[in-house]
């Protein structure tokens, strides 16, 4: 199927890109992806999704806006306190675009309900701040070949990680953190957190996911991109793929 006369509209600054066009355009278009957690990192993602031309999303999370959340998430409003979050992005993302088909799962990802929630898409984009849900969503997307895009914040530092398991020799999540850390939770409210952290990592996360989309070369695919907002410095660090996490995931 082609580009409708309103997507290239829409989206002529893209596809006068050379190294987008309306192949690529099309490509982003038809691409599905699921965003776990639409919070600090998940907003920005959501947005850019949106806005890039991404027309099948879908959210998980469970949480309703807390006012202690605007400092961050960039999504919500003084108005939607007390809200579902999955039911303000939905309303926030149809603006930006009334044809996106969004689907909502008011839930936490789970060992039961991951498998049902996740099948249908291409790309997960992990915006949670569990190490056990991060390490969850980790298999599965090893184990079902999908592409993986993780980000973690907390007080000044941010973490970005790209795995496509569709390719060979990817290494994972796991690698770099083979068991959850006692502190499971990324507690951004009682740790702290830069706003604009969350900002930046969420947007270099989404630049990953259009990347990768694209296969553009130069993956982040097998490194760690470490971001410290207080002295603004970024570090990009190889992985090494540990054979031993093929036997925890199994
Ligand atoms: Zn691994």
């Amino acid at each position: 199927m082609k580009l409708s006369y309103d997507d290239v509209k829409r989206h002529i600054a893209h596809i006068n890109l050379k190294k987008i066009g309306s192949f690529g355009q099309k490509k982003i278009i038809d691409t599905k992806i699921l965003i776990v957690g639409i919070g600090g990192l998940g907003s920005p993602v959501a947005t850019y999704l949106a806005s890039s031309g991404v027309s099948n999303i879908g959210i998980v999370d469970h949480d309703k806006i807390d006012i202690s959340n605007l400092q961050r998430q960039i999504l919500f409003n003084e108005e939607d306190v007390n809200k579902f979050k999955v039911d303000i992005a939905e309303k926030k993302l149809k603006k930006i675009n009334s044809k996106i088909k969004i689907k909502k799962f008011k839930t936490k990802i789970d060992d039961n309900n991951i498998n049902k929630i996740a099948k249908q898409y291409d790309l997960i984009i992990d915006g949670t701040d569990s190490f056990k849900t991060k390490l969850l969503i980790n298999d599965y997307c090893y184990k079902n070949k999908k592409i993986l895009i993780c980000g973690a914040i907390s007080k000044f530092d941010g973490h970005v990680f790209v795995f496509n398991f569709k390719k060979k020799n990817s290494p994972c999540l796991r690698c770099f953190m083979p068991n959850i850390p006692s502190t499971d939770m990324l507690d951004c409210q009682s740790e702290g957190v830069l706003s604009t952290l969350a900002g930046m990592v969420g947007v270099i996360m989404t630049n990953e996911t259009i990347r990768e989309i694209l296969n553009f070369e130069n993956s982040l695919c097998g490194n760690i991109l470490i971001i410290n907002a207080e002295n603004f410095l970024i570090k990009k660090i190889k992985l090494k793929k540990n054979k031993d996490c093929i036997k925890k995931i199994k």
